[in-house]
Formats: structure tokens, sequence, C-alpha cells
């Protein structure tokens, strides 16, 4: 057997233990309900829906968010990464043809619906859980509709009321040398052609930050103007942008939702323990086996700027204040740091003080994050969101994000100390001065990773550590374990 195979049989033996029900033909629903496989989710089920089914419905969708992460992170090539997401709808999510029999189709797709309010309400709470899952919702929602036939997508886009303006001819001509720098063609008559003949939209420029980063789309005063060649881009934005703002809405009605129905509260708490996906804990520390005397090379060698900036700070000035040792110490945590080895690479590091003042000072802190003091709660490291929006440093704290916080000179200056070459330095500034900083930093791991295949925005400053060790270090036994 492949060992792509043998993984994938892995996590699905793993999933399997637990009892999981059938999709049942459902005669009550009409075509109307459910009219198309693909859903942007915009309204509740309209079914009565037992406590069973919302638990296992959710697990099952569970699966497959986490199946489609690990083969983002794993997957060689897109036919590696779409059979495996296959596999894992077939199993847990499947939607057949339009062929067969209605009752069974709309079984099917009452599950998926399902399912993904379950996990909407398990996920909404917390920053971290609820962007993982807009992020593989995302990806699930792009594979399906990219095998959608083109006649029900056309369908489709009719029903959700997308509001995208069709650029106006004579607007079009005025900003026509932009469009054609956009577009990647040899020569110069084929892009004025493509712009004359292209039907463009314009769309604000936060929903099509894939298409802003590869510079195929041309923005002006906020508005992105893309071309119909790239509706997937939109599609996807909108998906994007609803499914957030609706997971929002949730998060702020949850505890009225809970205390209406209180059988939901172990229900929801079962479905968030089985998450262990992007949150980065390592759980009392115990999940590593990173030693202290390996941590400088491997946060030098794989870590992201934000890291790499606190661990100079820390060898340089044998200190750091508790916003970098919050951020950096969970960070540490997550690759695999045990409480043992902790306490003892922040001694070390901490040389300008006692080991009595280590002891009384920072001890208690270290192992307070790995859950062993107070409320034993083991924290999880920041995501770049956190990072980016919360507690920015004040003088003297080097924790945060450089493309964030850092002045344009300080960053510059830092880019250049890492050899990037000039007219990238540039790419990454221009990013930096849109606000563009999770762009600029996957375009930094792009630059100063080569050889790696193409990757999504990045998200956590452990998915791009994960995503630099993967390059050197085949550990795709321990991660496709996902069950
Ligand atoms: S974008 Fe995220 S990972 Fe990159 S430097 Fe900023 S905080 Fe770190």
């Amino acid at each position: 057997m492949s060992q792509s195979n043998k993984n994938t049989v892995n996590r699905f033996a793993a999933a399997s233990k637990r009892r999981r029900i059938d999709i049942k033909p459902d005669s009550t629903l009409e075509e109307s309900d459910y009219p198309f496989r693909i859903n942007f989710y915009l309204r509740p089920p309209p079914t009565d829906i037992t406590l069973e089914e919302i638990e296992n419905f959710a697990l099952d969708r569970l699966q497959v968010l986490k199946i489609i992460e690990t083969a983002k992170l794993r997957s060689k090539t897109d036919d590696i990464y779409k059979k495996d997401i296959q596999m894992a709808l077939d199993r847990y999510l499947p939607m057949q043809s339009t062929h067969t029999s209605w009752t069974k189709q709309a079984g099917e797709r009452r599950k998926d619906h399902i399912s993904h309010f379950a996990l909407r309400l398990a996920y909404c709470q917390s920053e971290e859980s609820s962007d993982w899952f807009v992020q593989q919702e995302c990806a699930l929602f792009k594979f399906r509709y990219e095998q959608e036939l083109e006649e029900n997508k056309k369908r489709f886009l009719a029903t959700v009321s997308l509001n995208w303006k069709v650029v106006d001819p004579q607007v079009k001509k005025q900003i026509q040398s932009h469009l054609e720098r956009c577009i990647c063609k040899n020569d110069n008559t084929s892009a004025a052609l493509y712009v004359a003949s292209e039907t463009y939209y314009e769309v604000d420029f936060e929903k099509v930050p894939d298409l802003i980063q590869q510079r195929a789309a041309y923005v002006n005063k906020g508005k992105a103007y893309v071309p119909k060649a790239n509706q997937l881009s939109l599609v996807l934005g909108e998906f994007k942008s609803r499914l957030s703002k609706m997971i929002q809405a949730t998060a702020k009605s949850i505890s009225r939702k809970l205390e209406e129905d209180r059988r939901l509260i172990p229900i929801l708490a079962n479905i968030e323990k089985q998450y262990d996906g992007r949150m980065y804990t390592n759980t009392l520390g115990s999940g590593g086996d990173l030693k202290a005397a390996d941590v400088d090379m491997v946060v030098k060698q794989h870590a992201p700027l934000c890291m790499q900036t606190l661990h100079n700070a820390l060898c340089q000035n044998k200190h750091l204040k508790h916003g970098g040792r919050m951020q950096y110490g969970l960070f540490l945590k997550a690759i695999g740091l045990p409480i043992k080895e902790a306490l003892s690479f922040w001694q070390t590091a901490f040389t300008i003080k006692t080991e009595e003042q280590f002891q009384k000072e920072y001890a208690y802190n270290i192992r307070h994050n790995y859950g062993l003091e107070g409320k034993r709660v083991s924290y999880t490291a920041y995501s770049c969101s956190k990072i980016i929006k919360e507690n920015s440093p004040s003088s003297g704290d080097y924790h945060g994000c450089p493309f964030r916080h850092f002045s344009q000179g300080n960053l510059e200056a830092t880019l250049y100390k890492n050899k990037i070459p000039v007219n990238q330095v540039k790419e990454l500034m221009n990013l930096v001065r849109g606000s563009h900083y999770q762009m600029a930093c996957t375009k930094y791991f792009e630059i100063t990773h080569p050889d790696h295949e193409k990757i999504s925005i990045i998200e956590h400053p452990n998915t791009y550590y994960e995503l630099s060790l993967g390059e050197t270090d085949d550990c795709s036994d321990d991660l496709m374990s996902t069950g």
C-alpha cells in the first residue's frame, strides 16, 4: 500500500471508532429547500433535527475539515490534494450526482447543511477556532464549486445576490493601462485585446486578497477591478466575507441560544473537544520532544520573522518583557518544547537573573502557560490575527508582528539584513503599505523558501513553522493521523 493510501486509511480507521448514524432519505424536503449541491449556508436548516444528528453530523464534517487542512499542508500535488478531499467527502459527507433520487440527495444535502451549522455554533466562541473553521470551509466550498457543472454554477450565482458592479466601458477605457498590467500576457497587443473584450467587475478589495497578492487585479481607492475569468476568486471572497460576518453574529447570540436549549451545551462542548486542529496547544507540554539546546537552531531555520525577532532580542538582552515571553513561550510550547525543557531554556536565556529571581519571578508563569498552575488551562499559541490586532508593542517590547509593528525603516533594514533582494523588498513594502501584513509574511515565506509549492495565506506563526519544517523533515505520518 502506498504511503498516501496508508495515511488515509489510518485517519479513517481512527474516526470510525465513533458510532456514526446513517443519512436517511428525506421525503419531507422540497427541491426548493436545496436546489444546489453548493451552499452559502445563509439560512438555518429548515427541518427538525435530533440532538444525535447535530453531534454526529458535526463530527463527520470535522473529519472532512481536518483532512482538508492536513492535505493543504502536506499534499505534494494538486491531484493528491483533490483525491484526499474526495475520499474524505465520500466517506463523511457524500453528495450524490444530481441523477440519483431526490429523497436520497435531500438527505445528503440536509446533513451537509446541519453539520455546517452545528460546527458554526461550536467554533464561533474563540477567534482562533472561528478563523480555522472559516479557512477550512472556504477550501471545502472551493473544492465543491470547482467540481460543479458550469450551468449549475451560473444558476447558483443568480440566487445569491452577489452585488458585483460591472465596470462601465468608459471607466474601463480610463483604467485600461492599469488593467493590462495585471494580465499575464507576453505582449501588450494581446493584453489590450483581452482587456477590451473581457467583462470586469468592481468589488471591495478585501474580497479578493489572493488576486491582489498575485497582482492579478488592479486596486484603486479601496476597489479591486477583477476580470470575469477570475470569477472563482470573487465567489470565494463572497463566501468568506459572508461566513465571517455570520459567525460573528452567531458568537454574539450563542449564550442566549444555549440558555434556550441547555441540552446543546454538552454536545457543543464535545464537538469542541474533538478539535485539536490549529489551536497549537501541546497540552501540559507532554506532546513534544524538542530540546532546549535545539531551540536556537530550529527557530533560526524555520520560525517566522515575529518569532525570530523575539529570539534575537532574547539572545541579545538576556531578557524579554511579559508580552514577548507570552508570544514566544506559547509558540515554543506548541512546536513541542516540553515544560522541563522550557524551564531550562528560559533560565539559561535569562542569564542576568539569579536562579532565585528566576524561580520567583518567571517559573510560575511558564508553568501557568502549560496548564500546571492557577486555573490549569493549557494556553494556545497566538494566531497572526491576535498578534496583529491586540496588545501593540511599546518601547522596549519585541512582541507583535514585524510586518505590522516595525517602522518602515526598521522593516526594510531587517529584510535587507536577511538577504531579501531589492525588488522583492519593494514588493513586500508595498504589501505592508496596503496593510496586507499576512500577505507580506506569506510572500516572505515564498521568497525564503523558493522550492516550496504554493501556500495559502499564513494565518498562524506555527503554520509557518510547520510549512518550513515540512521541506526538510517529512513527518507526514504524524500530521496525517488526524482521526
Ligand atoms: S504575519 Fe503572522 S507569522 Fe508572519 S510575522 Fe506576522 S504574526 Fe508572525
